[in-house]
């Protein structure tokens, strides 16, 4: 797959450094990779660097989390977003410091559960995810793999649960459009909305300022792309392709390994007719 414009690294809850995520992809026949990780873009110069040296067109990005309809949290990537832009800078900032802080209350409430010791996951350089709370849960022998940390200690009404509000879809669609970006609602299948509540999700998103849809990501079959890539059409959204890649498992897709997307959505891609794939033709 040429195009792969949603990936993560170690700087949010990625296993690989940008440099080797860059190599993976490049290695994959990728030749237009985003780096997308949650609420940073801590990696995106080591990430840029790594492009140039592989020869592959690079798109800087970013997931934000969002909340929509008062208590829903949604994705959303910023495909090209300006990484000096002052209003996402400040942004990203109070976001690192929000998760932080939902780490620090969620160390204290597994600790109140009687599972202490969890405060060196508060201490990595990157941003503070459930999902490093997680790992450190297996790592302790207290859940038998990631999943089963979720389910029996992250999840809401679980122990470690702590509530978070992330900023307003809206809020974030306008940070991303501000610094130049292009808002896309990230795996839209995974919200386990119902159809009809996806269609307000989406006619929310598009109020908001909302340009695409991830049409094609890991996971989905045949049917489910016909079933987003006319999502998108019905909202004049653009078309998006993303692995979503975080860590390297054997069942897991690489970076770049996805499926094309259907001949009948517009993709994202031309949105930019400035971009010139270095080494194409
Ligand atoms: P956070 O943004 O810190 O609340 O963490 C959410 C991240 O955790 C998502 O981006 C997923 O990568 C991961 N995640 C969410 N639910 C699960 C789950 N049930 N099992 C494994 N990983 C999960
Ligand atoms: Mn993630
Ligand atoms: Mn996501
Ligand atoms: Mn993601």
């Amino acid at each position: 797959m040429y195009y792969d414009l949603h990936t993560h690294t170690v700087w949010s809850d990625g296993d690989l450094e940008p440099a080797s995520l860059v190599a993976d992809a490049s290695a994959a026949g990728v030749r237009v990779l985003a780096l997308t990780d949650h609420d940073t873009m801590a990696g995106i110069d080591e990430a840029a660097r790594a492009a140039h040296v592989h020869g592959i067109q690079f798109i800087p990005g970013v997931e934000l989390s969002v909340t929509w309809a008062g208590g829903v949290t949604v994705h959303v990537v910023g495909l090209g977003v300006d990484g000096a832009n002052a209003q996402l800078r400040q942004a990203l900032e109070n976001l690192r410091e929000a998760r932080l802080k939902r780490g620090r209350a969620m160390v204290e409430a597994l600790s109140a559960a009687g599972l202490g010791g969890a405060q060196s996951v508060l201490e990595r350089p990157g941003i503070v995810s459930r999902v490093h709370v997680a790992d450190w849960l297996v790592a302790c022998g207290h859940a038998p793999d990631r999943a089963r940390a979720f389910k029996r200690f992250l999840v809401r009404g679980a122990p470690g649960h702590v509530a978070v509000q992330w900023p307003d879809i809206g809020v974030a669609v306008d940070w991303i459009r501000g610094a130049g970006g292009c808002p896309v609602l990230a795996h839209p299948s995974r919200y386990r909305l119902s159809g009809g509540r996806l269609e307000q999700l989406v006619r929310a998103f598009v109020e908001a300022g909302g340009l695409a849809l991830e049409v094609v990501t890991a996971g989905l079959d045949a049917g489910e792309i016909g079933r987003l890539a006319r999502l998108a059409r019905r909202h004049a959204l653009h078309a998006s392709v993303g692995s979503d890649f975080h860590k390297a498992l054997p069942w897991r897709l690489r970076p770049g390994g996805l499926p094309e997307l259907p001949g009948d959505c517009r993709p994202v891609w031309e949105r930019w007719p400035a971009i010139r794939l270095q080494g194409a033709d």
